[in-house]
Protein backbone atom coordinates (compact mmCIF):
# COMPACT_ATOMS: atom_id res chain seq x y z
CA UNK A 1 0.00 0.00 0.00
CA UNK A 2 1.40 3.52 -1.27
CA UNK A 3 2.55 5.29 2.49
CA UNK A 4 0.15 8.21 2.29
CA UNK A 5 -3.39 5.39 2.03
CA UNK A 6 -1.56 2.99 5.08
CA UNK A 7 -0.76 6.30 7.30
CA UNK A 8 -4.70 7.10 6.56
CA UNK A 9 -5.50 3.37 6.74
CA UNK A 10 -3.97 3.12 10.11
CA UNK A 11 -6.32 6.02 11.45
CA UNK A 12 -9.20 4.81 9.46
CA UNK A 13 -12.38 3.34 11.15
CA UNK A 14 -13.55 0.09 9.79
CA UNK A 15 -15.79 1.18 6.95
CA UNK A 16 -12.76 3.51 6.08
CA UNK A 17 -10.36 0.77 5.95
CA UNK A 18 -12.36 -0.64 3.13
CA UNK A 19 -12.73 1.99 1.01
CA UNK A 20 -8.89 2.49 1.76
CA UNK A 21 -8.31 -0.96 1.11
CA UNK A 22 -10.07 -0.81 -2.70
CA UNK A 23 -8.04 2.03 -3.55
CA UNK A 24 -5.15 0.62 -2.53
CA UNK A 25 -5.44 -2.37 -4.77
CA UNK A 26 -7.13 -0.01 -7.94
CA UNK A 27 -3.19 1.73 -7.38
CA UNK A 28 -1.60 -0.96 -7.79
CA UNK A 29 -3.16 -2.31 -10.58
CA UNK A 30 -3.11 1.36 -12.16
CA UNK A 31 0.91 1.46 -11.58
CA UNK A 32 2.97 -1.16 -12.35
CA UNK A 33 5.87 0.43 -10.45
CA UNK A 34 4.41 -0.46 -7.19
CA UNK A 35 5.58 -3.93 -7.90
CA UNK A 36 9.31 -2.35 -8.38
CA UNK A 37 9.10 -0.76 -4.89
CA UNK A 38 7.43 -3.63 -2.95
CA UNK A 39 10.60 -4.31 -0.34
CA UNK A 40 9.34 -8.24 -0.21
CA UNK A 41 8.82 -8.73 -4.24
CA UNK A 42 12.75 -6.98 -4.14
CA UNK A 43 13.75 -9.20 -1.98
CA UNK A 44 11.85 -12.62 -3.65
CA UNK A 45 13.75 -11.45 -6.58
CA UNK A 46 17.18 -11.13 -4.91
CA UNK A 47 16.28 -14.97 -3.70
CA UNK A 48 15.29 -15.95 -7.09
CA UNK A 49 18.99 -14.64 -8.71
CA UNK A 50 20.94 -16.30 -5.83
CA UNK A 51 19.05 -19.41 -5.45
CA UNK A 52 19.91 -19.70 -9.50
CA UNK A 53 23.42 -18.66 -9.39
CA UNK A 54 23.94 -20.92 -6.53
CA UNK A 55 21.96 -23.89 -8.26
CA UNK A 56 19.78 -24.16 -5.19
CA UNK A 57 16.83 -27.11 -5.74
CA UNK A 58 13.82 -25.85 -6.90
CA UNK A 59 11.59 -27.25 -3.82
CA UNK A 60 14.46 -25.43 -1.49
CA UNK A 61 13.91 -22.11 -3.43
CA UNK A 62 10.57 -21.93 -3.82
CA UNK A 63 9.92 -22.42 0.06
CA UNK A 64 13.07 -19.94 1.08
CA UNK A 65 11.13 -17.39 -1.18
CA UNK A 66 8.43 -16.85 0.85
CA UNK A 67 8.01 -16.72 4.60
CA UNK A 68 6.83 -19.77 6.83
CA UNK A 69 4.62 -18.22 9.28
CA UNK A 70 2.80 -14.48 9.52
CA UNK A 71 0.45 -12.82 12.26
CA UNK A 72 -1.29 -9.90 12.32
CA UNK A 73 -2.51 -8.39 15.23
CA UNK A 74 -4.89 -5.25 15.84
CA UNK A 75 -5.15 -4.42 19.63
CA UNK A 76 -6.27 -2.22 21.68
CA UNK A 77 -4.04 0.12 24.09
CA UNK A 78 -5.60 3.16 26.24
CA UNK A 79 -3.93 6.01 25.81
CA UNK A 80 -3.01 8.79 28.51
CA UNK A 81 -6.20 10.63 27.60
CA UNK A 82 -7.95 7.82 28.54
CA UNK A 83 -8.93 7.41 24.87
CA UNK A 84 -8.65 3.70 23.69
CA UNK A 85 -6.49 3.58 20.39
CA UNK A 86 -5.97 0.10 18.04
CA UNK A 87 -2.82 -0.23 16.85
CA UNK A 88 -1.52 -2.93 14.38
CA UNK A 89 1.23 -5.15 14.97
CA UNK A 90 2.88 -8.20 12.97
CA UNK A 91 5.51 -10.66 13.79
CA UNK A 92 6.46 -12.86 10.45
CA UNK A 93 8.93 -16.01 10.36
CA UNK A 94 10.69 -16.23 7.31
CA UNK A 95 12.12 -19.85 7.72
CA UNK A 96 13.51 -21.76 11.28
CA UNK A 97 15.62 -24.52 9.04
CA UNK A 98 18.57 -23.92 11.04
CA UNK A 99 16.87 -23.32 14.55
CA UNK A 100 14.33 -20.68 16.31
CA UNK A 101 13.42 -17.99 14.83
CA UNK A 102 15.58 -14.82 15.47
CA UNK A 103 14.73 -10.87 14.65
CA UNK A 104 14.26 -7.45 15.89
CA UNK A 105 10.85 -5.49 16.60
CA UNK A 106 10.61 -2.02 15.05
CA UNK A 107 8.18 0.59 16.28
CA UNK A 108 7.59 2.91 13.10
CA UNK A 109 4.70 4.55 11.97
CA UNK A 110 4.68 3.54 8.34
CA UNK A 111 5.90 -0.21 8.48
CA UNK A 112 3.83 -2.61 6.30
CA UNK A 113 4.00 -6.20 6.26
CA UNK A 114 5.62 -6.60 2.91
CA UNK A 115 8.95 -4.44 4.63
CA UNK A 116 8.90 -7.12 7.62
CA UNK A 117 8.65 -10.04 5.51
CA UNK A 118 11.56 -8.70 3.60
CA UNK A 119 13.09 -8.07 6.64
CA UNK A 120 12.85 -11.64 8.12
CA UNK A 121 14.04 -13.56 5.01
CA UNK A 122 17.00 -10.59 5.56
CA UNK A 123 17.61 -12.54 8.83
CA UNK A 124 17.21 -15.75 7.77
CA UNK A 125 20.02 -15.10 5.09
CA UNK A 126 22.06 -12.67 8.25
CA UNK A 127 22.18 -15.86 10.55
CA UNK A 128 23.41 -18.36 7.96
CA UNK A 129 26.19 -16.34 6.33
CA UNK A 130 27.69 -15.87 10.12
CA UNK A 131 26.77 -19.50 11.01
CA UNK A 132 24.73 -19.41 14.04
CA UNK A 133 21.87 -21.66 14.68
CA UNK A 134 18.52 -19.45 14.26
CA UNK A 135 16.36 -19.02 11.32
CA UNK A 136 14.74 -15.55 10.46
CA UNK A 137 11.58 -13.35 11.63
CA UNK A 138 10.97 -9.48 12.43
CA UNK A 139 8.61 -8.08 14.25
CA UNK A 140 6.86 -3.97 14.09
CA UNK A 141 3.74 -2.07 15.61
CA UNK A 142 2.75 0.88 13.13
CA UNK A 143 3.32 3.57 15.60
CA UNK A 144 5.17 6.82 16.41
CA UNK A 145 6.99 5.55 19.84
CA UNK A 146 8.32 9.80 19.55
CA UNK A 147 5.16 11.02 20.52
CA UNK A 148 3.92 8.02 23.02
CA UNK A 149 4.70 8.36 26.70
CA UNK A 150 6.48 6.02 28.28
CA UNK A 151 3.18 4.84 29.72
CA UNK A 152 1.89 4.49 26.74
CA UNK A 153 4.69 2.39 25.38
CA UNK A 154 4.80 0.09 27.88
CA UNK A 155 0.77 -0.68 27.84
CA UNK A 156 1.77 -1.13 24.06
CA UNK A 157 4.16 -3.95 24.75
CA UNK A 158 3.02 -5.39 26.97
CA UNK A 159 0.09 -6.32 24.98
CA UNK A 160 1.48 -7.12 21.69
CA UNK A 161 3.74 -9.26 23.51
CA UNK A 162 0.71 -10.96 24.56
CA UNK A 163 -0.69 -11.11 20.66
CA UNK A 164 2.34 -12.29 19.49
CA UNK A 165 3.18 -14.52 22.52
CA UNK A 166 1.64 -17.52 20.52
CA UNK A 167 4.88 -17.58 17.91
CA UNK A 168 7.77 -16.37 20.06
CA UNK A 169 9.55 -18.28 23.23
CA UNK A 170 12.63 -19.51 24.28
CA UNK A 171 13.04 -22.81 21.81
CA UNK A 172 10.22 -21.03 19.23
CA UNK A 173 11.22 -17.21 17.96
CA UNK A 174 13.33 -14.81 19.85
CA UNK A 175 13.15 -11.21 19.38
CA UNK A 176 15.44 -7.92 19.80
CA UNK A 177 15.57 -4.37 19.38
CA UNK A 178 15.51 -2.80 15.94
CA UNK A 179 14.10 0.68 14.86
CA UNK A 180 12.29 2.39 17.65
CA UNK A 181 12.93 -0.24 20.44
CA UNK A 182 15.40 -0.31 22.87
CA UNK A 183 16.79 -2.56 26.14
CA UNK A 184 13.73 -1.05 28.28
CA UNK A 185 11.10 -2.39 25.63
CA UNK A 186 12.76 -5.75 25.51
CA UNK A 187 12.46 -5.78 29.21
CA UNK A 188 8.82 -5.34 29.41
CA UNK A 189 8.66 -8.03 26.81
CA UNK A 190 10.67 -10.63 28.77
CA UNK A 191 8.71 -9.41 32.00
CA UNK A 192 4.98 -10.35 29.92
CA UNK A 193 6.03 -13.54 28.78
CA UNK A 194 7.00 -14.19 31.92
CA UNK A 195 3.80 -13.31 33.96
CA UNK A 196 1.56 -15.32 31.33
CA UNK A 197 4.17 -18.50 31.85
CA UNK A 198 4.34 -17.96 35.89
CA UNK A 199 7.75 -17.98 35.95
CA UNK A 200 10.86 -15.88 34.59
CA UNK A 201 12.05 -16.72 30.85
CA UNK A 202 15.45 -14.37 30.49
CA UNK A 203 15.89 -16.18 27.25
CA UNK A 204 12.63 -14.83 25.03
CA UNK A 205 14.18 -12.13 23.93
CA UNK A 206 17.85 -10.22 23.95
CA UNK A 207 18.98 -6.72 23.71
CA UNK A 208 17.77 -6.64 27.61
CA UNK A 209 19.34 -4.30 30.31
CA UNK A 210 22.26 -6.38 31.95
CA UNK A 211 20.98 -6.63 34.75
CA UNK A 212 18.05 -8.58 33.98
CA UNK A 213 19.98 -11.23 31.79
CA UNK A 214 21.47 -9.37 28.57
CA UNK A 215 24.57 -9.51 27.33
CA UNK A 216 27.74 -7.08 28.29
CA UNK A 217 28.91 -5.38 24.57
CA UNK A 218 25.05 -6.56 23.22
CA UNK A 219 23.97 -2.77 23.06
CA UNK A 220 27.42 -2.06 21.17
CA UNK A 221 27.69 -5.18 18.39
CA UNK A 222 25.67 -4.01 15.68
CA UNK A 223 28.12 -0.62 15.52
CA UNK A 224 31.06 -3.13 16.72
CA UNK A 225 30.45 -5.05 14.28
CA UNK A 226 30.92 -2.63 11.24
CA UNK A 227 34.09 -1.69 12.49
CA UNK A 228 35.76 -5.20 12.38
CA UNK A 229 33.94 -5.47 8.69
CA UNK A 230 35.85 -1.77 8.21
CA UNK A 231 39.13 -2.72 9.31
CA UNK A 232 38.91 -6.26 7.49
CA UNK A 233 37.98 -4.50 3.89
CA UNK A 234 40.75 -1.85 4.51
CA UNK A 235 43.39 -4.45 5.04
CA UNK A 236 42.31 -6.56 1.87
CA UNK A 237 42.03 -3.53 -0.01
CA UNK A 238 45.67 -1.99 1.43
CA UNK A 239 44.33 1.17 2.77
CA UNK A 240 45.53 1.85 6.47
CA UNK A 241 43.14 2.19 8.90
CA UNK A 242 44.87 4.66 10.89
CA UNK A 243 43.67 8.32 9.82
CA UNK A 244 41.55 6.42 7.19
CA UNK A 245 37.87 9.12 6.43
CA UNK A 246 34.83 7.93 7.77
CA UNK A 247 31.37 9.34 6.97
CA UNK A 248 28.43 7.80 8.59
CA UNK A 249 24.46 8.10 7.66
CA UNK A 250 22.50 7.74 10.85
CA UNK A 251 23.44 8.66 14.07
CA UNK A 252 20.89 6.29 16.09
CA UNK A 253 22.55 2.83 17.87
CA UNK A 254 24.25 1.40 14.97
CA UNK A 255 25.67 4.74 13.38
CA UNK A 256 26.48 6.68 16.53
CA UNK A 257 28.60 3.12 18.18
CA UNK A 258 30.01 2.36 15.07
CA UNK A 259 31.49 5.94 14.87
CA UNK A 260 32.80 5.22 18.30
CA UNK A 261 34.17 2.77 17.32
CA UNK A 262 36.09 3.34 14.71
CA UNK A 263 37.43 6.58 16.22
CA UNK A 264 38.49 4.66 18.94
CA UNK A 265 40.47 1.99 16.93
CA UNK A 266 42.29 4.89 14.95
CA UNK A 267 40.05 5.55 11.81
CA UNK A 268 38.73 9.83 11.84
CA UNK A 269 35.52 10.36 11.32
CA UNK A 270 34.88 13.12 9.02
CA UNK A 271 30.82 13.38 8.48
CA UNK A 272 28.10 12.06 10.05
CA UNK A 273 23.93 12.84 10.23
CA UNK A 274 20.74 12.34 11.36
CA UNK A 275 17.21 12.78 10.38
CA UNK A 276 17.79 16.24 10.16
CA UNK A 277 21.01 16.93 8.22
CA UNK A 278 24.72 16.25 9.08
CA UNK A 279 27.58 18.02 9.81
CA UNK A 280 31.75 17.90 8.28
CA UNK A 281 34.86 18.46 10.01
CA UNK A 282 37.63 17.00 7.17
CA UNK A 283 40.13 17.32 10.52
CA UNK A 284 38.11 14.79 12.11
CA UNK A 285 35.47 15.25 14.60
CA UNK A 286 35.17 14.54 18.18
CA UNK A 287 32.42 11.91 17.99
CA UNK A 288 31.96 11.23 22.17
CA UNK A 289 30.86 15.37 21.81
CA UNK A 290 28.68 14.98 19.14
CA UNK A 291 26.71 12.50 20.68
CA UNK A 292 26.51 14.68 23.72
CA UNK A 293 25.54 17.33 21.37
CA UNK A 294 22.61 15.45 19.79
CA UNK A 295 21.53 14.13 23.15
CA UNK A 296 20.94 17.62 24.45
CA UNK A 297 20.10 19.25 20.72
CA UNK A 298 17.94 16.16 19.39
CA UNK A 299 20.52 16.35 16.50
CA UNK A 300 23.65 16.45 15.58
CA UNK A 301 23.77 19.74 13.49
CA UNK A 302 24.87 22.72 14.72
CA UNK A 303 27.68 21.16 16.15
CA UNK A 304 29.92 23.78 17.15
CA UNK A 305 33.15 22.29 15.38
CA UNK A 306 31.74 21.58 11.71
CA UNK A 307 29.85 22.53 9.16
CA UNK A 308 26.26 21.83 8.18
CA UNK A 309 25.60 19.70 5.37
CA UNK A 310 23.00 18.17 3.85
CA UNK A 311 22.34 14.02 4.07
CA UNK A 312 22.74 14.32 -0.08
CA UNK A 313 26.06 15.84 0.52
CA UNK A 314 26.94 13.28 2.98
CA UNK A 315 26.36 10.63 1.19
CA UNK A 316 29.07 11.97 -1.84
CA UNK A 317 31.51 13.00 0.67
CA UNK A 318 35.35 12.01 -0.26
CA UNK A 319 36.39 9.59 2.00
CA UNK A 320 37.59 5.76 2.28
CA UNK A 321 34.74 4.24 4.15
CA UNK A 322 31.30 5.20 3.75
CA UNK A 323 28.79 3.64 6.45
CA UNK A 324 24.76 4.27 5.56
CA UNK A 325 23.35 2.79 8.94
CA UNK A 326 19.91 5.01 8.93
CA UNK A 327 17.11 3.52 6.58
CA UNK A 328 16.51 1.16 3.51
CA UNK A 329 17.23 2.39 -0.17
CA UNK A 330 19.60 5.37 0.98
CA UNK A 331 21.66 4.56 -1.62
CA UNK A 332 19.82 4.35 -5.13
CA UNK A 333 20.18 4.98 -9.37
CA UNK A 334 20.28 8.77 -8.65
CA UNK A 335 22.86 9.18 -6.04
CA UNK A 336 24.96 6.05 -6.27
CA UNK A 337 27.67 7.84 -9.27
CA UNK A 338 27.98 10.61 -6.90
CA UNK A 339 29.35 8.10 -4.12
CA UNK A 340 33.16 9.06 -3.69
CA UNK A 341 33.93 6.03 -0.83
CA UNK A 342 36.29 3.47 -1.34
CA UNK A 343 34.28 0.81 1.22
CA UNK A 344 31.16 0.58 1.69
CA UNK A 345 30.17 -0.99 4.88
CA UNK A 346 26.30 -1.38 5.20
CA UNK A 347 24.94 -0.64 8.98
CA UNK A 348 21.54 -0.51 7.96
CA UNK A 349 19.26 -2.86 6.78
CA UNK A 350 19.30 -2.84 2.84
CA UNK A 351 20.40 0.58 2.58
CA UNK A 352 21.63 0.50 -0.76
CA UNK A 353 18.97 -1.27 -3.82
CA UNK A 354 20.40 -3.50 -6.52
CA UNK A 355 20.90 -1.30 -9.18
CA UNK A 356 22.95 1.19 -6.83
CA UNK A 357 25.13 -2.16 -6.10
CA UNK A 358 25.38 -2.51 -9.84
CA UNK A 359 26.68 1.16 -10.03
CA UNK A 360 29.34 0.96 -7.15
CA UNK A 361 30.72 -2.00 -7.83
CA UNK A 362 31.65 -1.13 -11.45
CA UNK A 363 32.88 1.60 -10.13
CA UNK A 364 34.93 -0.45 -7.63
CA UNK A 365 33.59 0.59 -4.57
CA UNK A 366 33.63 -2.31 -1.99
CA UNK A 367 30.85 -2.94 -0.65
CA UNK A 368 30.76 -5.05 2.64
CA UNK A 369 26.77 -6.34 2.86
CA UNK A 370 24.37 -5.85 5.26
CA UNK A 371 23.88 -9.15 6.12
CA UNK A 372 27.42 -9.29 6.74
CA UNK A 373 28.67 -6.28 8.16
CA UNK A 374 25.39 -5.67 10.75
CA UNK A 375 25.13 -8.81 11.61
CA UNK A 376 27.45 -7.96 15.41
CA UNK A 377 23.81 -7.48 16.47
CA UNK A 378 22.37 -11.07 15.98
CA UNK A 379 25.80 -12.40 17.32
CA UNK A 380 26.02 -11.12 20.17
CA UNK A 381 22.32 -11.68 20.63
CA UNK A 382 23.00 -15.51 19.85
CA UNK A 383 25.69 -14.95 23.13
CA UNK A 384 22.88 -13.46 24.78
CA UNK A 385 20.66 -16.58 24.47
CA UNK A 386 23.37 -19.11 25.06
CA UNK A 387 24.05 -16.87 28.55
CA UNK A 388 20.48 -16.97 29.53
CA UNK A 389 19.77 -20.89 28.78
CA UNK A 390 22.96 -21.88 30.74
CA UNK A 391 22.84 -19.39 33.24
CA UNK A 392 26.41 -18.21 32.91
CA UNK A 393 27.33 -14.95 31.99
CA UNK A 394 30.88 -13.69 29.93
CA UNK A 395 32.64 -10.65 30.20
CA UNK A 396 32.80 -8.19 27.79
CA UNK A 397 35.91 -9.10 27.07
CA UNK A 398 34.96 -12.36 26.17
CA UNK A 399 32.34 -11.30 24.24
CA UNK A 400 34.28 -9.32 22.00
CA UNK A 401 37.23 -11.77 21.62
CA UNK A 402 33.89 -14.21 20.06
CA UNK A 403 32.23 -11.51 17.94
CA UNK A 404 35.99 -10.75 16.37
CA UNK A 405 36.45 -14.04 15.76
CA UNK A 406 33.18 -14.99 14.48
CA UNK A 407 33.01 -11.86 12.38
CA UNK A 408 36.46 -12.36 11.05
CA UNK A 409 35.71 -16.28 10.01
CA UNK A 410 32.28 -15.20 8.17
CA UNK A 411 34.62 -12.06 6.42
CA UNK A 412 36.99 -15.03 4.89
CA UNK A 413 34.58 -17.36 3.50
CA UNK A 414 32.34 -14.66 1.60
CA UNK A 415 35.55 -12.92 0.46
CA UNK A 416 36.22 -16.49 -0.42
CA UNK A 417 33.45 -16.88 -3.20
CA UNK A 418 33.35 -13.33 -4.35
CA UNK A 419 37.40 -14.18 -5.69
CA UNK A 420 36.21 -18.05 -6.56
CA UNK A 421 33.11 -17.43 -8.03
CA UNK A 422 33.82 -13.55 -9.64
CA UNK A 423 31.03 -12.28 -7.95
CA UNK A 424 30.89 -9.14 -5.44
CA UNK A 425 30.56 -9.51 -1.85
CA UNK A 426 26.78 -9.38 -1.39
CA UNK A 427 25.51 -12.34 -4.38
CA UNK A 428 28.68 -14.33 -2.21
CA UNK A 429 27.31 -13.69 1.32
CA UNK A 430 24.19 -14.08 0.07
CA UNK A 431 25.35 -17.77 -1.59
CA UNK A 432 27.23 -18.68 1.35
CA UNK A 433 23.83 -18.05 3.21
CA UNK A 434 21.45 -19.78 0.43
CA UNK A 435 23.77 -22.85 0.12
CA UNK A 436 23.85 -23.26 4.11
CA UNK A 437 20.08 -23.44 4.56
CA UNK A 438 19.46 -25.45 1.33
CA UNK A 439 21.91 -27.94 3.27
CA UNK A 440 19.45 -27.94 6.00
CA UNK A 441 16.48 -28.46 4.20
CA UNK A 442 17.43 -31.03 1.55
CA UNK A 443 19.05 -33.11 4.86
CA UNK A 444 15.73 -32.73 7.05
CA UNK A 445 13.09 -32.79 4.65
CA UNK A 446 9.97 -32.33 4.23
CA UNK A 447 7.36 -33.28 6.78
CA UNK A 448 5.29 -35.46 6.36
P1 LIG B 1 17.92 4.14 15.31
O1 LIG B 1 16.48 4.53 15.27
O2 LIG B 1 18.63 4.07 16.61
O3 LIG B 1 18.77 5.15 14.37
C1 LIG B 1 18.40 5.53 13.09
C2 LIG B 1 19.14 6.84 12.79
O4 LIG B 1 18.94 7.20 11.44
C3 LIG B 1 18.65 8.04 13.61
O5 LIG B 1 19.77 8.82 14.01
C4 LIG B 1 17.81 8.85 12.61
O6 LIG B 1 17.78 10.23 12.91
C5 LIG B 1 18.60 8.59 11.35
N1 LIG B 1 17.90 8.82 10.11
C6 LIG B 1 16.61 8.57 9.79
N2 LIG B 1 16.38 8.95 8.52
C7 LIG B 1 17.53 9.45 8.04
C8 LIG B 1 17.95 9.99 6.79
N3 LIG B 1 17.10 10.08 5.78
N4 LIG B 1 19.23 10.39 6.66
C9 LIG B 1 20.10 10.28 7.68
N5 LIG B 1 19.78 9.76 8.87
C10 LIG B 1 18.51 9.36 9.04
O7 LIG B 1 18.03 2.76 14.51
P2 LIG B 1 19.22 1.71 14.57
O8 LIG B 1 18.90 0.65 15.57
O9 LIG B 1 20.51 2.42 14.62
O10 LIG B 1 19.03 1.02 13.13
C11 LIG B 1 19.49 1.65 11.94
C12 LIG B 1 19.48 0.61 10.83
O11 LIG B 1 20.31 -0.49 11.21
C13 LIG B 1 18.14 -0.01 10.47
O12 LIG B 1 18.14 -0.32 9.10
C14 LIG B 1 18.11 -1.31 11.28
O13 LIG B 1 17.23 -2.26 10.74
C15 LIG B 1 19.56 -1.71 11.14
N6 LIG B 1 20.05 -2.63 12.17
C16 LIG B 1 20.01 -2.32 13.48
C17 LIG B 1 20.55 -3.21 14.41
C18 LIG B 1 20.59 -2.89 15.88
O14 LIG B 1 21.21 -3.67 16.61
N7 LIG B 1 20.04 -1.79 16.34
C19 LIG B 1 21.09 -4.42 13.97
C20 LIG B 1 21.14 -4.70 12.61
C21 LIG B 1 20.61 -3.77 11.71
Amino acid sequence: MAPELASKYRLANVTERLVILKMSQKQQIADPQSELTNPFVLMQRQIDAICEKAKISERCHLRLRECGRELIVHFPVKMDTGQVKVFTGYRVQHNDSRGPSKGGIRYHSDVTLDEIRALAALMTLKAAVVNIPYGGAKGAVACDPKVMSQGELERLTRRYTSEISLLIGPERDIPAPDVGTNPQVMAWIMDTYSMNKGYSVLGVVTGKPVELGGSRGRLEATGRGCMIHAQLACRYLGIGFEGATVAVQGFGNVGSIAAKQLTKEGARVVGVSDSKGGIYNPKGLDVESVVRHKKGTGSVIGFKDAENITNAELLRLECDILVPAAFEHQLHEDNAESVRAKIVVEGANAPTTSEATKALVDKGVFIVPDILANAGGVVVSYFEWVQDLQSFFWSENEVNRQLGRVMNNAFHEVLEISESEKVDMRDAACILAVKRIADTMETRGIFP
